[in-house]
């Protein structure tokens, strides 16, 4: 009995099938901004004598979302339900195209768990309504300029194996694409979906990229430990894009363990996102100055290669922005000032170009 319950708990669309959801809305009546989806996997990480769970805050509605409806962002002409402007910048239907050289497909409107904090909570679903990514497919094979797409969601994994692998084929197949991103939480929330035959079938298309999510040490298993071996072990290389989150890894400690953790695992923390602006989210946000302050913080005590970029996705559709501990402190014609993360001062000459410059 225990193997077969092993076996059915090891299986992913078990997994999917037995998710607890509520579906109904924790609200009625305010659309579906409200919906609950956790796999049981994920369920199982809560700690139910910690009123604090890392993991309890990402997957559990809380009263807190019901204040923020985006009225006070109006102001700045900020649409909440859509604050990065991606519908704006969608030629197609299920693609967002913001930056020259590569595009954002949307396969699928579901996930394996919905994230209290997700931005973009105006297409999630637990449907699986059919996605009609023809359109998008022909837009990248117009458009020269395109060598980077970006398989995204909902969460693309959600998908049958036989579905990705028509998209990623069809993909491959357009010349000037020349890599292929995939963003997934799977390595996080539902493990078991990173099987063998979809690992070979991802490898059949190489250059392939994946991007995972992790927020916190806690969500580092042995098994999602193991997942994240097999995708790196089939020659994808894996990064990581955390969010910022109050109250969930707005610490110097975990952010710390989290990204040692990830790189230990040969994980590359790529981008820690200031959380966007979102219905009912704003009890997850951080002010920037806390960002920054982490940033310089883990710039003296980790290696750069466990250190991500930290970016403000811009609202309105700016895109990525950096940003950075100020270290330069003095600018002048022949030298720059700067400051380490101790706070000691060091100056470095610049290079003087010619003649003119050098009588000033
Ligand atoms: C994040 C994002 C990308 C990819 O950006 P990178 O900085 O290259 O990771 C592409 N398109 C859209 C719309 C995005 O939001």
């Amino acid at each position: 009995m225990k193997v077969l319950e092993n076996i059915k708990w090891n299986d992913w669309h078990w997994q999917s099938s037995n998710s607890y959801i509520d579906g109904n809305s924790y609200v009625h009546g305010i659309d579906n901004y409200f919906k609950m989806k956790i796999s049981p996997y994920y369920y199982n990480l809560i700690d139910s004598n910690d009123v604090n769970c890392p993991i309890k805050k990402q997957a559990i509605p809380s009263d807190h979302e019901l204040k923020c409806m985006g009225n006070e962002y109006k102001k700045y002409g900020i649409d909440i339900h859509d604050s990065l402007a991606e519908e704006n910048l969608s030629p197609v239907a299920n693609l967002v195209h913001r930056y020259p050289d590569r595009v954002l497909m949307i396969v699928t409107n579901n996930c394996f768990t919905f994230c209290r904090f997700c931005t973009r909570k105006r297409i999630m679903s637990e449907q699986d309504t059919n996605f009609n990514v023809n359109n998008a497919l022909d837009y990248i094979s117009a458009n020269k300029n395109i060598r980077d797409v970006l398989i995204s969601g909902g969460d693309p994994l959600t998908l049958e194996d036989e579905q990705l692998e028509e998209i990623i084929c069809k993909l491959r197949k357009i010349q000037h694409v020349k890599i292929i991103r995939i963003g997934t939480r799977a390595p996080v929330v539902m493990p078991m979906r990173i099987t063998n035959k979809l690992v070979n079938i991802l490898k059949k298309y190489h250059p392939i990229w994946i991007n995972t999510h992790f927020n916190h040490p806690k969500e580092i298993t042995e098994e999602s430990a193991k997942v994240c071996r097999k995708i790196i072990d089939a020659g994808i290389p894996l990064g990581n894009q955390s969010v910022l989150l109050r109250g969930v890894n707005d610490n110097i400690d975990i952010l710390k363990e989290l990204f040692l953790k990830l790189a230990e695992n040969r994980v590359r923390p790529y981008y820690l996102y200031q959380c966007d602006l979102g219905s009912g989210i704003d009890h997850f946000r951080t002010k920037v100055k806390s960002g920054i302050d982490l940033i310089r913080g883990l710039r003296q005590h980790i290696s750069g290669l466990a250190i991500p970029t930290y970016v403000i996705d811009a609202p309105n559709g700016g895109g990525k922005i950096a940003v950075n501990p100020d270290y330069i402190i003095d600018k002048t014609r022949e030298k720059i000032v700067l400051q380490n993360s101790k706070g000691n001062l060091y100056v470095y000459p610049e290079i003087i170009e010619n003649e003119k410059e050098k009588s000033g």
